[in-house]
């Protein structure tokens, strides 16, 4: 399978790594934005938020406690940050790994763009 993001998990292509763990791995966006830009992608390659299945609720909580990790790292986790999965076209994805976006280090807009 043609996938960047499993070719970051299976270090093919690099990428600066903040966290890895047997689960899941977290590293830099390749173009943030916000001073804080972390993606946070399992191992296991799953397309999209629809594609989700039973067995993987534990690992999309996880990627949620990576996320908290992240953010208490970063210094963003008293001010706050956004965590945001885009899901399919209209949910402005571009990459169909699942990944868990954790933005901070500014003031976020509501509604997003
Ligand atoms: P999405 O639009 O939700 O699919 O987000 C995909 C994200 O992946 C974007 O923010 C891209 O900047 C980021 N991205 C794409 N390729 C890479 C890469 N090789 N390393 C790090 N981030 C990437």
């Amino acid at each position: 399978m043609d996938c960047i993001f499993c070719k970051i998990v299976d270090g093919q292509i690099p990428a600066k790594i903040v966290y890895e763990d047997d689960k899941a791995i977290a590293f830099e966006d390749v173009n943030p934005q916000a001073p804080v830009h972390v993606l946070i992608i399992p191992r296991k390659h799953i397309s999209t938020i629809l594609d989700i299945e039973e067995e993987d609720k534990g690992l999309i909580g996880h990627m949620y406690s990576v996320g908290n990790e992240i953010a208490k790292r970063k210094n963003i986790d008293s001010r706050g940050f956004r965590s945001v999965m885009n899901c399919n076209e209209d949910g402005g994805q571009a990459v169909f790994h699942l990944h868990l976006h954790i933005l901070g280090g500014r003031s976020m807009q509501w509604p997003p763009g």
